[in-house]
């Protein structure tokens, strides 16, 4: 990703684009495995852990990266979220899977019916197993 395009990101979300914000939000862009902070500390070793953590909690805090917890395995995934997408979560292995390809209008319109207010984002996740491995 050119960094002109990352720092844009930054600077449009309010955040001042030090070079560990600006490494780790490239990771992110360029990575959509939803890792872990270990997991992108295994990769970026010369930033320490708790770097990492601290820089992902202000990407978090400004919007720009959301934090996916699949509630299996009792850790906060990251993912960047620059165009919307809903996860779909294989209960089996914690595989956390983007799609962006369904329809999802009923449920908005059923939740801002639900609650008089116009919605103005959501994040879905969504639970299965593969068909072949159910019991
Ligand atoms: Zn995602």
């Amino acid at each position: 990703m050119a960094e002109h395009e990352l720092r844009d990101i930054l600077q449009s979300h309010g955040l001042k684009a030090t070079s560990h914000r600006l490494t780790i939000l490239d990771y992110l862009m360029t990575h959509e495995t939803h890792p872990t902070a270990e997991m992108i500390h295994a990769d970026l070793s010369a930033i320490s852990l708790a770097t990492i953590y601290n820089t992902l909690e202000k990407l978090v805090a400004s919007g720009i990266v959301i934090v996916i917890d699949t509630q299996r395995d009792d850790k906060r995934h990251y993912d960047f979220y620059g165009e919307p997408h809903y996860h779909i979560i294989n209960s089996r292995t914690n595989e956390i899977i983007d799609a962006d390809n369904f329809d999802v209008t009923p449920l908005v319109d059923a939740a801002r019916d639900a609650s008089g207010l116009n919605i103005t984002g959501f994040h879905i996740e969504v639970y299965g197993v593969n068909p072949d491995d159910a019991i």
